[in-house]
């Protein structure tokens, strides 16, 4: 038999680490099938958005049932990205929008367009915001229409349980917030978020594929750590791929 559906919501084509490390859509989908993962969301970063577009495009043609394509949102001196943004959307049938903190300003007079985009083409914003509160509240209260998938409940790797509570809190004021498990480094927060938001406002993630130890192992790992939370099957379902799903529109 059968469990529920899987879908890892943060997995990239071309990551943000020094290397600028791609992996193509045959190792996605085979780390997948080795762990039992149904679904993934597929994004590059690192580049413009046209490239972002190309790369995803590609890798969704060969794999159409397994990946589900975001595009990654950089401001350009080339060509003006909304555009850009919209014809994934509303042509090639993107799902979401990928926004990084890193590469690109979370300053309303950069951002704000984007968001205000992803709200009236009715596809969430998987936004790292690399711990930057202050902006993920903004966004939030100036954009109730536009859901935003909050990656690594907040920062990457964070130890700082403090910061993290201020995002599950902030998540329990707009319900437009959602909180992304990748990266997290404290399960029990995951917990813990799953106990004051509800499940369907926490999403499953990878941000995979990672080489240490090696790729299928961590994909393991990670779904592993959500196991070991024993939230109760409809929860923990709903964590691993039903929210996404319906934030998404499938099922
Ligand atoms: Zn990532």
């Amino acid at each position: 038999m059968r469990g529920p559906m899987i879908i890892d919501s943060h997995v990239h084509l071309k990551h943000g680490d020094t290397l600028r490390t791609e992996y193509d859509a045959e190792t996605i989908v085979r780390v997948m099938e080795k762990v039992g993962i149904d679904k993934s969301v597929v994004f590059a970063m690192s580049t413009t958005t046209q490239r972002s577009i190309e790369m995803t495009r590609a890798a969704v043609e060969r794999f159409p049932d397994r990946l589900i394509p975001y595009v990654y949102a950089l401001p350009s001196y080339e060509r003006p990205i909304l555009e850009q943004i919209e014809w994934a959307v509303s042509t090639l049938g993107f799902k979401g929008i990928k926004i990084h903190a890193g590469e690109c300003s979370l300053a309303e007079y950069v951002i704000d367009p984007v968001i205000d985009l992803a709200g009236r083409l009715g596809v969430p914003c998987l936004i790292d915001c690399m711990g930057r509160y202050d902006a993920i509240e903004r966004m939030a209260k100036a954009f109730p229409e536009t859901k935003i998938i909050v990656a690594h409940m907040g920062k990457y790797l964070c130890i700082d349980e403090r910061l993290i509570d201020r995002f599950i809190t902030l998540a329990l004021t707009h319900h437009n917030l959602f909180l992304d498990v990748s990266g997290v480094v404290m399960p029990w927060k995951i917990q813990e978020a799953v106990q004051r938001l509800g499940a369907d406002r926490v999403i499953f993630g990878t941000d995979g594929p990672h080489g240490k130890p090696d790729v299928v192992t961590y994909a393991r790992l990670e779904l592993e750590k959500i196991r070991m939370l024993n939230l109760s099957p409809e929860d923990e379902a709903a964590v691993l791929g039903g929210s996404i799903a319906r934030l998404l529109g499938y099922g």
